[in-house]
């Protein structure tokens, strides 16, 4: 049987954290983990981690129900009872813990609090703040921000993104002067904390 690559949990989960929202950051430590041969020497783990994989993703895309998150619950009691290892044990825990988190069932509804899952989230253009200064459409590499220029002889009209186009990079809100940008949930149009 193939010897597992030499996974170093600590140093996958101190990278995870570095991500705010728990699925995401569960994504990450679960593809990582398993970025080396399995070793496969104990199912729960072995099995469990790539059907946790799977049901992380969908999650992440807007996709998760319920039946994801129990499942997930699962995989990790399962893989903390059963894992011969420490690294299957402490990754059950790893992802337990940030399963307890609130910001995880929000996905289920369809919002990511932090703003990071780009399924769930959409670029909005105030038009009430927006004084047409076109900053946004500047930086935009993707042609989605459309609008008319202030001018000093024409006011200029409000910009808009254009969803089907935006990739959600955020760069247009980093230079805009009026905060006339907003993150918001694609789902339930709530303000995605920033
Ligand atoms: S718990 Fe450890 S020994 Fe068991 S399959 Fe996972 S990595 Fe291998
Ligand atoms: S988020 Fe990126 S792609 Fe979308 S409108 Fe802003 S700059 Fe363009
Ligand atoms: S940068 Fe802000 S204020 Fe300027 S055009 Fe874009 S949305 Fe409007």
């Amino acid at each position: 049987m193939a010897e597992a690559k030499e996974v170093k949990v600590e140093e996958i989960k101190k990278s995870a954290e570095e991500k705010s929202c728990p699925v995401q950051r569960s994504l990450y430590y679960i593809s990582e983990f398993l970025s080396g041969p399995m070793c496969g020497r104990c199912f729960p783990c072995a099995m469990g981690s790539y059907e946790a994989r799977v049901r992380l993703q969908s999650l992440i895309e807007g996709r998760g129900t319920e039946a994801d998150i129990n499942a997930l619950k699962r995989i990790t009691a399962e893989m903390a009872e059963a894992s011969m290892c420490k690294k299957g044990k402490d990754t059950a825990s790893f992802i337990a813990g940030w399963l307890s988190e609130e910001a995880f069932d929000g996905h289920l509804s369809g919002t990511c609090s932090s703003g990071e899952c780009s399924a769930l989230i959409e670029y909005r253009v105030v038009s009430g703040k927006c004084t047409a200064c076109g900053r946004c459409t500047e930086v935009c590499t993707h042609a989605a921000v459309i609008g008319e220029k202030a001018k000093p002889y024409r006011s200029g009209v409000p910009f808009e993104i254009r969803q089907k186009r935006c990739t959600r990079c955020g760069e247009c809100i980093k230079v805009c002067p009026e905060g006339a940008i907003i993150l918001v949930g694609v789902k339930e149009s709530t303000l995605a904390g920033v």
